[in-house]
């Protein structure tokens, strides 16, 4: 096959084996329980407390919650990067638990909310990066020399899926946190996954790249049947581009299901304890949330 960019697509179609996915669901998530410190008996200090839900392959969970709910620790699980204390995770029908971490990195691309940055990679070098999981067994090393020119064609189109060709050669260290979150972002498409987890993804970017990564994830959901899973803080975000959305409280799991069901005016005031404006997006439709005003909530404050 000729390495033309016009069919980088379809060779990372080949790479994520679409057609071939083994089960409809992306993960089968059971009573799940997870904390950070040994407990002492009886403490039910619990940072995930007896979570039960599955995400369909294909679609796009948002994970919204308040500080501290549990949504990092939620997605670092399903990444296999912690392990639950209690309960049961199934990754296309097979046991997360026991799967080898290189599987998982074939089948799952994980971009935390920070990636510290030790080494001075370049951009093109990190995008690399991500083809690294399907060489197993292959050395490390500089340059890198174990990536073929497919590996090369695959970084190349990540960038430019993330606007980013006109960085390769520039040391991620000189990025701002922008274009650093862009270039984990093209790293982990880099990879070929079936599933990519996103914690945060639109945190340190302007209007301009919110939307562009929003969009180019909706693309790679609706062309190549990519499963997401995204951690945000902005329920809007959460409204307009996913298909459905899980809310913690303290965590557990308080609601899932569609924006139109969980994005509701008494959902958040359970669970975040203030009171939000909620109307429609005026093109989809879908529940859009605003804070209230100064106004509203200077008359909020006289009946205190
Ligand atoms: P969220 O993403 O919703 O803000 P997190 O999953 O980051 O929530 O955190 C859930 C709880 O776990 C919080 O109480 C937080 O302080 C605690 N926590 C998070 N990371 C650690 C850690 N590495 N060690 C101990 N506690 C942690």
């Amino acid at each position: 096959m000729s390495l033309s960019p016009e069919n980088a697509h379809s060779m990372i179609d080949k790479a994520l084996g679409l057609g071939a996915v083994a089960s409809h669901r992306a993960y089968q998530v059971r009573s799940l329980r997870f904390h950070y410190h040994p407990l002492s008996r009886g403490d039910a200090n619990w940072v995930l407390d007896g979570l039960t839900f599955d995400v369909d392959a294909g679609e796009i969970l948002g994970i919204v919650g308040p500080n501290g709910s549990g949504k990092t620790s939620l997605l670092k699980l399903l990444a296999k990067v912690l392990r639950p204390h209690a309960g049961d995770m199934a990754l296309f029908g097979r046991d997360l638990g026991t799967m080898p971490q290189v599987e998982v990195a074939r089948t799952v691309a994980f971009v935390p909310q920070e990636s510290p940055q030790v080494f001075s990679f370049t951009v093109m070098e990190t995008v690399l990066m991500g083809r690294y999981p399907h060489y197993h067994g292959a050395k490390w090393s500089a340059g890198f020399g174990w990536e073929s020119a497919e590996d090369v064609l695959i970084a190349e189109q990540a960038m430019q899926s993330t606007d980013l060709t006109h960085l390769a050669g520039r040391s991620v260290m000189d990025l701002s946190g922008g274009e650093r979150q862009r270039c984990m972002i093209a790293r982990a498409l880099a990879q070929a996954p079936q599933v990519l987890l996103l914690d945060e993804p639109t945190a340190f970017l302007d209007i301009q790249h919110q939307i562009e990564i929003c969009a180019i994830v909706r693309r790679l959901k609706e062309e190549r049947g990519l499963t997401v899973v995204l951690v945000s803080h902005d329920l809007n975000l959460a409204s307009q581009y996913c298909d459905r959305i899980l809310m913690l409280k303290a965590g557990a799991l308080f609601r899932l299901g569609t924006p139109q069901e969980v994005i509701d005016a008494d959902v958040l005031r359970s669970v975040y304890g203030c009171d939000v404006l909620i109307d429609r997006h005026p093109e989809s439709g879908v529940p859009r949330v605003t804070m209230p005003s100064y106004i509203s909530m200077t008359n909020l404050k006289d009946h205190l």
